[in-house]
């Protein structure tokens, strides 16, 4: 059984995995593009409003949720994978990854509520030295520096032989970064995300922050043109996630988090913890095998909607927020200071909404539930 995924892609940010991205972003992606030094300027161009605010580009909105289907068609993408050097087992091996009751399992298992709320964020687990950013976009707009890309190195091995990351560099070793395309960029700073997210709350699929969580499970990630899907094999044995990085995806259109168009790089985090919960838990249980029966198994669509539903009321809001000035550069920019709380709750409300067979969790309600504030 493989343990494909589906694309998803909804109103705001609902990226999962399979296709995602593939609706052709290069008049967007152009607006990443550019060399970039360490420590990006944040030019403020007098913007005025420039189209970016909240629900833009209506027709990326539900359009996408028709990819929703399960399996995506089979064995379309397989192609970009096979006899792939080091990914050999991952056809073969790709049924066994994530069969519940593999090693990984017992550990992982939903630790729900119980310990201590102390080290929820993934800061337990990272070198003291590493670099924080008062914001999630500040990351984002910032080169990761050398130090901190070894680190995500020395904990996960990424391969990009499979994937393009030709282009100009946006990072450079000589300003103190790493030669880095935009695509590796990407890649790297999806962990460096995952690394700086802490909550105020435990995950409920693990008694682990964030990152350690991610750490236990897999041992690198593969990346590909046009598929995500867990688990092969790479060189430190383990597993390893596939995902899609191709140049299409929805990760380049902007270098924020998120935008009112549902790009950004939040799908690729979501991505990464859906297929990483797969290497837990196994395969999606409802008989079309890409929606899980229950939210209460906390399988990988329980996780990501889950995972949405943290970022939105237990990650630092003053992290989790925009704090960018507008610029034009960023299309569909979003302002709002819970801009980003709600974008995350549209996606766990997307993925309530069609990704379970049986029962489904509750779709939020951030009147009733007020989200937390930044108060810096
Ligand atoms: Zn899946």
């Amino acid at each position: 059984m493989r343990l494909r995924c589906a694309s998803w892609l909804v109103a705001s940010i609902g990226v999962a995995c399979g296709d995602v991205g593939s609706m052709g972003l290069g008049e967007a992606s152009s607006s990443a593009g550019g060399v970039v030094g360490v420590a990006r300027a944040h030019a403020v161009a007098d913007v005025a409003g420039s189209s970016n605010t909240g629900g833009a580009a209506p027709d990326l909105a539900a359009a996408r949720v028709g990819d929703d289907r399960p399996n995506g068609g089979g064995g379309a993408s397989d192609s970009g994978v096979a006899g792939a050097r080091g990914i050999a087992d991952a056809d073969a091996g790709s049924g066994t990854g994530g069969v519940p009751g593999d090693e990984l399992a017992g550990a992982v298992e939903s630790g729900a509520g119980a310990g201590s709320l102390v080290a929820f964020g993934s800061e337990a687990s990272v070198d003291a030295e590493t670099t924080t950013f008062a914001s999630i976009d500040e990351l984002l707009t910032s080169c990761p520096l050398a130090a901190d890309l070894d680190a995500i190195d020395k904990d996960f091995d990424l391969v990009f032989d499979r994937v393009d990351t030709s282009g100009p560099l946006v990072c450079t070793a000589a300003q103190g970064s790493r030669d880095l395309t935009r695509p590796r960029e990407r890649a790297y700073q999806a962990l460096l995300v995952i690394r700086a997210l802490e909550f105020d709350a435990p995950l409920p699929w693990t008694s682990s922050g964030l990152y350690a969580w991610l750490k236990a499970t897999i041992k690198g990630i593969t990346f590909l043109e046009d598929m995500s899907e867990c688990c092969g094999t790479g060189s430190r044995g383990g597993d390893y996630l596939f995902v899609r990085l191709g140049a299409d995806s929805v990760f380049y259109a902007t270098e924020l988090w998120a935008n009112g168009a549902g790009y950004g790089l939040s799908p690729l985090v979501d991505l990464i913890v859906h297929e990483a919960r797969h290497a837990n838990i196994g395969g999606h249980t409802c008989p079309d095998g890409a929606s899980d029966s229950t939210f209460e198994e906390m399988g990988a669509w329980g996780t990501e909607h889950t995972f949405q539903r943290w970022l939105a009321y237990h990650a630092d809001p003053c992290f989790l927020r925009p704090t960018l000035p507008p610029n034009t550069k960023y299309e569909y920019q979003l302002q709002s200071a819970n801009a980003y709380q709600l974008a995350a709750l549209e996606v766990a409300d997307r993925t309530a909404m069609v990704r379970f067979c049986e029962s489904a969790p509750p779709f939020s309600d951030p009147g009733a539930e007020p989200l937390p504030v930044c108060e810096p």
